[in-house]
């Protein structure tokens, strides 16, 4: 495969759990990180096998119905079943901060030795996030829609964690962050995206041709590139579906 024919790869979109056949088809060889909110949710999806969705393990920071129904054994039964985490983190305005900050703690201490990419939500709350991350040493760590500061940045780097971008976020956000630890998504339904499925990348991918002075098809190959690294220093690759991680070894 040469990088002019590799797929767009969405690392933080959601799918609802009884997504059927037909739309999937229709994503083409897209490949999509469908984040799940609630370990209710996640636990429809668990037995899904589709090629071109990788599916995630998550509990919404501000869903209060997702944190009341935090399990840890119910967590580390499910976890079996996934090759991301996600989503996950903390949320300023999501309410109960306390209970927030304990479940994140919670799972990024149990997924550290797993071997699982992490999809993390840090809205209003960049340095907190950061913080658990370097204490807990989660390593495959993907910080989704990151607005933080250079300093949150930098400190995010020494916890060896990704970002994925879309086309919702600053041009000065994009630029602060280095070109071997960016991935792309939608987060599709949001709205501030304006992307109109998931795996629709073709803006961010532009938005990022012009920061890093490249074309678009070398941003997606680099965005790859980026994953596989990922995937490999995570273990992650061992449990991705198998086309995905055959595009991936195929680079
Ligand atoms: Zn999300």
């Amino acid at each position: 495969m040469t990088s002019a024919d590799l797929p767009a790869l969405d690392a933080h979109a959601h799918i609802a759990p009884d997504v059927t056949r037909d739309q999937i088809t229709a994503l083409g060889d897209a490949v999509v990180f469908a984040m799940t909110r609630s370990l209710h949710e996640a636990s429809q999806v668990k037995n899904r096998r589709d090629h071109s969705l990788i599916w995630g393990l998550g509990i919404h920071p501000a869903v209060a119905t997702a944190r009341a129904a935090w399990d840890p054994e119910r967590f580390k039964d499910l976890l079996r079943s996934f090759a991301l985490v996600g989503e996950i983190g903390l949320d300023r305005r999501g309410g109960d901060w306390a209970r927030q900050c304990s479940i994140f703690q919670e799972i990024l201490t149990i997924v550290r030795s797993e071997p699982v990419l992490v999809s993390i939500h840090s809205s209003g709350a960049t340095t907190e996030v950061v913080q658990y991350l370097h204490d807990a040493k989660t390593g495959g760590a993907i910080l989704h829609w990151f607005n933080g500061d250079d300093t949150d940045v930098k400190r995010a780097i020494d916890a060896d964690a990704y970002f994925s971008v879309n086309a919702a976020m600053s041009e000065d956000q994009i630029r602060r962050l280095p070109r071997d630890r960016v991935l792309c998504e939608t987060d599709f339904p949001a709205r501030k995206v304006r992307s109109r499925r998931p795996a629709d990348t073709g803006r961010i991918e532009l938005l990022l041709s012009q920061a890093w002075g490249t074309s678009p098809q070398e941003v997606r190959a680099a965005t790859w590139w980026n994953l596989r690294t990922l995937s490999e220093r995570s273990g992650a690759i061992e449990r991705l579906p198998e086309p995905v991680a055959d595009t991936l070894l195929y680079l």
